[in-house]
């Protein structure tokens, strides 16, 4: 089956890439196989321009910050966010992406507005799993793996939350998935499970950069000629 549409020169899957500087992008590039979408491995801030959206993956927030900084993403990553291109942080990326951190290091990008604590759920409870109900994620509630996992603090104007766990005896509930346009933060990692849907959430918000960009070149186009 051919990926081209009528005109021979438009690829209708969206583009996306998985940031492979550290973490567990493998795990993300699986799960979007499973959805159909064959999506590349992020190593240079050129290839930033030849998708529609990006995966940061979980792993040491302050390691791939270090990285990032190291291969001169940050300026182009910003740029490109705000062209529209779709970015999804999962757990270390919903750290490196956020406004602020209430811990000392790493400097987060500030490519989202909010405000997020590290490891929060302690050394106790390091890893567990929670049942979420996500706006936007129809069916029955989501499984979700928590590994030494971040919450959202606090949410600037326009960030939407898009699901809570919830209150136990020892803590109150915490925002967990939040979301401004196309830019997606989780603090569990749905690539470690077989649920896709967070997945196809994230291809959806790629589609609509893609079909943005694809419209913007047309108008450019037709302005020249
Ligand atoms: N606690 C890690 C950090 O601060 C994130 C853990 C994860 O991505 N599973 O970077």
């Amino acid at each position: 089956m051919s990926s081209l549409n009528g005109d021979g020169a438009t690829p209708q899957q969206p583009r996306i890439g998985v940031l492979a500087l550290q973490g567990d992008f493998a795990e993300h590039i699986h799960m979007l196989s499973e959805i159909g979408i064959t999506a590349v491995e992020v190593r240079k801030v050129q290839q930033l321009s030849e998708i529609d959206g990006l995966i940061i993956p979980g792993g040491e927030s302050t390691t791939i910050v270090k990285l990032l900084g190291m291969f001169d993403f940050v300026d182009e990553l910003r740029s490109q966010v705000e062209s529209g291109m779709a970015l999804w942080g999962t757990c270390a990326g919903m750290i490196v992406i956020a406004r602020e951190l209430a811990d000392p290091y790493p400097t987060p990008l500030n490519l989202l507005d909010i405000r997020v604590a590290r490891n929060y759920f302690g050394r106790q409870v390091d890893s567990f799993e929670s049942e979420l109900e996500i706006d936007g994620v129809e069916g029955d509630h989501m499984r979700a793996v928590f590994i030494r996992a971040p919450i959202v603090i606090d949410t600037g104007i326009g960030v939407e939350i898009l699901a809570r766990v919830p209150a136990t005896d020892d803590r109150p509930e915490q925002a967990v998935a939040v979301k401004k346009g196309r830019v997606l933060a989780t603090s569990f990692h749905p690539e470690l499970t077989r649920d896709t849907r967070m997945h196809s959430l994230f291809v959806e918000l790629a589609e609509e950069a893609r079909s943005d960009s694809v419209r913007r070149s047309t108008e450019e186009t037709r302005s020249i000629v």
